[in-house]
């Protein structure tokens, strides 16, 4: 193995595999690797979502800019690709339903949203509860924004498949590899993998999920943050349920400026159905089970004590939804009960699977405010990001090409090639689309 790197990118989730993808198209001769802890790429987030590529109709133009333009632009990426490598992709939409006034108006905000992002009439429509019967005869609410063009993947499919290209053009993957020190030397970094051995990199990047802030911390950089780890959990229905109906159904989310949403009844790609995921607080990015978050809970606890987290952890409305959380966390009933509000033929007695757990870390400033955006932060010879969360694996291919064109831009990192092809697109239009 070569022990020295001109870039090193620490994460082999979606976003770290992505920007791999890139550079190795853009910078044939230079040596790029990709280091991953866990056994496989998209081991953890990537691999443990929802599994939606979705339309950008959540997504204020004029604050979630480039989310909403990747979100828009990786859908039509993603279906290429897919086609092309004979991948998992299916078009089968998404209804986001309101169960009152309130909600309707939210539905009505998001209409103008998604048409601002891109999305076309045909795409999405708002219709009223008598014409959403017609449709879908099991859905109960008062009005409902159909989106229909919104899929479902495997996005651990997909990220294996990115790999597999960016290995194709000269990438190393170092999996089952954990980096754990890391250290600024004059002109290069030095990174201890597995607590034993040093290579070397010219230029970093932390792609590295629920740990980029602990990466981004140990090198003085993004100090004032910090995060929050919450499990996502699911219910995978029995198939009885599968034919319930034709699309996802979330509903309008009641607290926006909190990490919590309400578990979706969920359509997966291979024809089966799940319900959540719900947002419980945990203590770890890998807090799956009891004890890690047993092991994790001093060191985790007393971060956040020190930090902005604190404001958030003592505010009384983030309290209530916690502990709202919690219980949908040890009663499948509550869980199955917050989907049953839209969907009432589902019986909790009738499910028993556990789908699999995904972990989202939430970013918190230092006046307890939880952060809505992706954070990118420059730094000498090192790029950091933050915050990388839903629709993360959606927008995943057009913010990567970004986060490349933007390194070569400032000079941080130069390409080789300015216009290459990288697979079936070519550099700059995916760069025009964004701008
Ligand atoms: C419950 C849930 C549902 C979601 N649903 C959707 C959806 O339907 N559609 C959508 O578009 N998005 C969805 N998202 C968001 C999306 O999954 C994320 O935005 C995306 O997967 C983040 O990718 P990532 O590569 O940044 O992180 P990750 O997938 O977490 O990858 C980071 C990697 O870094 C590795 N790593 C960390 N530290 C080290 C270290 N020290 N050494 C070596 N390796 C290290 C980890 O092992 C990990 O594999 C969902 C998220 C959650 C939690």
């Amino acid at each position: 193995m070569a022990h020295s790197f001109d870039v090193i990118i620490i994460g082999g989730g979606i976003l770290g595999t992505s920007i791999s993808y890139f550079l190795s198209f853009l910078n044939k001769s230079k040596k790029i690797a990709v280091i991953e802890q866990a056994h496989n790429v998209a081991f953890h987030t990537s691999g443990r979502n929802t599994g939606k590529v979705h339309a950008p109709y959540l997504y204020n133009p004029e604050k979630k800019k480039l989310f909403a333009k990747s979100a828009f632009q990786g859908y039509e990426m993603w279906e290429v690709y897919a086609k092309l490598k004979k991948l998992p992709f299916k078009k089968d939409g998404v209804i986001e339903v309101a169960l009152d006034e309130k909600g309707i108006n939210v539905l009505e905000k998001y209409l103008k949203w998604g048409k601002q992002n891109g999305l076309e009439d045909k795409d999405i429509e708002l219709l009223n509860k008598e014409e959403l019967k017609k449709i879908e005869p099991e859905i109960k609410c008062e009005s409902a924004l159909c989106v229909y063009k919104d899929a479902s993947t495997d996005y651990s499919i997909l990220t294996n498949s990115i790999m597999k290209d960016s290995k194709e053009n000269g990438t190393t993957f170092l999996l089952d590899t954990r980096v754990t020190k890391i250290k600024k030397e004059k002109d290069r970094w030095a990174i201890t993998l597995n607590g034993d051995h040093e290579i070397y990199a010219k230029f970093l990047i932390n792609a590295a999920g629920g740990e980029a802030v602990d990466i981004a911390h140990d090198i003085g950089v993004a100090k004032k943050v910090t995060d929050v780890h919450f499990r996502g959990e699911y219910w995978r229905v029995p198939s009885k349920y599968n034919n319930l109906t034709k699309s996802s159904v979330y509903s309008v989310p009641e607290f926006p400026d909190y990490p919590f949403l309400d578990p979706h009844w969920i359509l997966r790609v291979d024809g089966s159905c799940e319900i959540g995921p719900n947002a419980v607080p945990v203590f770890s990015p890998y807090g799956y089970n009891k004890s890690e978050n047993i092991k994790e809970f001093i060191p985790k606890m007393l971060e956040m004590l020190g930090s902005g987290a604190r404001k958030a952890i003592f505010d009384k409305q983030f309290q209530e939804l916690a502990m709202n959380e919690i219980q949908s966390s040890m009663s499948k009933t509550a869980m199955v009960d917050r989907v049953k509000k839209f969907l009432p033929k589902i019986d909790a007695n009738k499910i028993t699977e556990k789908g699999t757990a995904g972990i989202r870390s939430s970013i918190i400033d230092e006046n307890g405010k939880f952060v809505p955006d992706v954070i990118q932060v420059e730094d000498d010879a090192s790029f950091h990001i933050l915050n990388y969360n839903s629709p993360g694996a959606t927008g995943a291919l057009p913010f990567s090409a970004n986060i490349v064109n933007h390194l070569h831009k400032t000079g941080l990192f130069t390409n080789e090639e300015e216009d290459a092809d990288c697979g079936p697109w070519k550099f700059s239009k995916i760069i025009e689309k964004l701008e």
